[in-house]
């Protein structure tokens, strides 16, 4: 195709503004999919993202569309919205010329917008604002027609109204793109170079990658060559995606779409790596590969050991379709055989273990997760730790703890109730701004920690669910940080071991302490329950002794009836846990790690 009749475009929203139902509406206006295959949200793909209704992994789909009786070809990028996914959310913009931003016309601007907003620009991409929904009752059109022209810099009439829902505006907003969006712009004769923008592993045709070729062009049976490893693979299928895939001859300048090699790791294909062909070269990558960094680590423990195997091949698939999961085994005193597992954030922690119960059928403990730290020693060796039992012991010279550039969106009636939520989380007020009237922008510095923990959760009832949320990682910095233990009889229950800012350490073990007091049987003897930081003891709890005599409940001369109870004794025996000499029941640990 030639590279001028090509329009490259994403489409950039908050959660819920609408992307992939207006997909849907492009999908049928430009005759790709037939009204009988039609179903709502096309492109979600994944049962997870139907049921949760959000997108999680990238899409590119390629259409034709008239116009001025020509015929262009349309590369539509559909994103994964959430801020987990903003590695992934970036490659995508880069692999296009233009963004379609869209905001709901009853909600307004929303904190992914701005962000969404702000990485196409640092893409320098060509933006058409467009208001979605405006066939609901509660829409305001006008209101953030202008609204979102103030954000952009453009008068409220070149705000296009559509909705995805009947369609109404569609084909105006079609016809935009083409006179809108640049065409794509590369060199035909140079080396070939597509990026990655997401790769995808299929049970059937192994790991699917998408790319956007930038200069040169790739061919059906060519060897390619990924250049952030250097390793070459045949391609043994191209093609676009129409959306069902459709192989072709090769993919040329400006163009988006698969490639099929037969590796089965998505980790061999790297999204933001850059194909080039093996026998030429090209001598540089494009844009700034970055490996997926994981934010935020937690323990998974099959909660029946012998499921331990199965964890094991569950998480080994699931790392085929994820290059961002990673793992590897732990072993708890409390909880057995599990893994340390890393995510991108805790919607990344929620889905993958969402999957492993539904799609393997595994019930699993997840211990309560935590950041990453930088811990220097006395000795000064710097260690990375991601599980509070690698905390080394003794004296430590400094904490350096994962901080974020937060923003939040709230009408300006709840400013005070935000700023108070977010001093408690130590959150520094590095800026506010007024978007209109009504609604403003806060901008502040948060300790990662702080807010991946149900801090969204709090927002959203402060605000009665008004507020949005956004942020960035933005470096590391020093906190005074402790590791508090929990100790039974003496002993430590690594399970509960937490990392906590000093100010919270005494609150969380006082929490602990009465929630297993509260938990765990009583037994033959005394049990002390223990929060301490080092050797220093910060709260305390006691379990008073008992004789446990369970044929006690029996009065009469019963024997099944006593049979019986023995043998329950003897079952419930199989799920206890011993931590030094004290028998815990598991489901005191799992209710003790449930949050509430
Ligand atoms: P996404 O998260 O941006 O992909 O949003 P979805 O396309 O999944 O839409 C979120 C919700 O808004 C769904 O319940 C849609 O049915 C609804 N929705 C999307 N577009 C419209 C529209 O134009 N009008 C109305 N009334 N509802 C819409
Ligand atoms: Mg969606």
């Amino acid at each position: 195709t030639d590279p001028a009749a090509i329009r490259n475009f994403c489409i950039i929203a908050h959660i819920d503004h609408g992307k992939s139902t207006l997909a849907d509406r492009m999908l049928q206006l430009t005759g790709v999919v037939q009204p009988r295959d039609m179903k709502a949200q096309y492109l979600d793909r994944m049962d997870i993202e139907r049921e949760r209704g959000i997108t999680i992994k990238s899409q590119a789909v390629r259409m034709p569309w008239e116009y001025a009786g020509e015929t262009f070809a349309f590369h539509m990028i559909d994103t994964p919205g959430h801020v987990d996914f903003s590695y992934e959310v970036s490659r995508s913009l880069a692999a296009c010329e233009g963004a379609l931003l869209l905001v709901d016309a009853a909600q307004g601007i929303e904190a992914q917008t701005l962000a969404n907003l702000y990485l196409a620009m640092e893409h320098e991409l060509a933006i058409i604002p467009v208001l979605n929904k405006i066939d609901l009752p509660a829409a305001m059109p006008e209101k953030y027609a202008e609204e979102l022209a103030h954000l952009i810099g453009c008068e409220p009439e070149d705000v296009l109204r559509v909705s995805g829902k009947t369609g109404e505006g569609v084909d105006a907003l079609l016809d935009r793109i083409v006179e809108e969006i640049p065409a794509p712009v590369g060199q035909p004769d140079a080396p070939a170079r597509a990026m990655i923008f997401d790769s995808v592993y299929d049970t059937y045709r192994g790991v699917v990658t998408f790319v956007r070729v930038v200069d040169g062009q790739l061919g059906h049976r060519e060897k390619i060559q990924m250049m952030s490893t250097g390793v070459t693979h045949e391609l043994l299928e191209i093609g676009v995606s129409s959306p069902e895939p459709e192989a072709t001859k090769g993919l040329s300048v400006g163009e988006v779409g698969y490639l099929i090699t037969g590796v089965k790791d998505v980790r061999q294909s790297k999204v933001g790596d850059t194909v080039t062909s093996a026998n030429k070269p090209a001598e540089a990558i494009i844009g700034g590969y970055e490996d997926p960094k994981p934010m935020v680590f937690s323990g998974l423990f099959p909660i029946d050991g012998s499921d331990f195997p199965v964890l094991r091949e569950a998480l080994e698939k699931l790392q085929l379709n994820d290059a961002a999961l990673n793992f590897e085994p732990e072993t708890s005193t409390a909880l057995g055989f599990g893994f340390r597992v890393g995510f991108l954030g805790l919607l990344h922690l929620e889905i993958t273990r969402e999957r492993l119960e539904q799609e393997y059928n595994l019930d699993l403990i997840s211990t309560a997760p935590n950041v990453v730290y930088q811990v220097t020693a006395e000795d000064g060796e710097v260690l990375t730790v991601t599980n509070p039992s690698e905390f080394p012991e003794g004296k430590i010279l400094e904490i350096r703890e994962p901080v974020v550039d937060a923003t939040i969106i709230v009408p300006a009636e709840y400013i005070g109730a935000v700023m108070e939520l977010c001093q408690s989380r130590r959150g520094q007020l590095e800026g506010m701004d007024y978007l209109s009237e009504e609604r403003v922008e806060i901008r502040y510095k948060m300790p990662l920690a702080e807010i991946v923990f149900d801090f969204f959760d709090q927002l959203k009832s402060r605000t009665k669910g008004y507020a949005s949320l956004n942020w960035q990682a933005e470096g590391e910095q020093a906190a005074d940080l402790v590791k508090v233990d929990i100790l039974l009889q003496g002993d430590k229950v690594d399970a509960f071991s937490a990392i906590t800012h000093r100010d919270h350490a005494y609150a969380y073990g006082v929490k602990m302490a009465s929630k297993l007091k509260d938990l765990i049987p009583r037994q033959q003897f005394e049990v002390p329950i223990q929060a301490a930081i080092g050797s220093r003891i910060i709260a305390r709890e006691n379990i008073r002794a008992i004789r446990k005599d369970v044929l006690s409940k029996c009065y009469g001369g019963d024997i099944s009836r006593k049979r019986k109870l023995l043998e329950k004794q003897k079952e419930g025996k199989k799920r206890m846990k011993m931590v030094g000499t004290v028998e815990v029941p598991q489901e005191a640990f799992i209710a003790a790690l449930s949050s509430d």
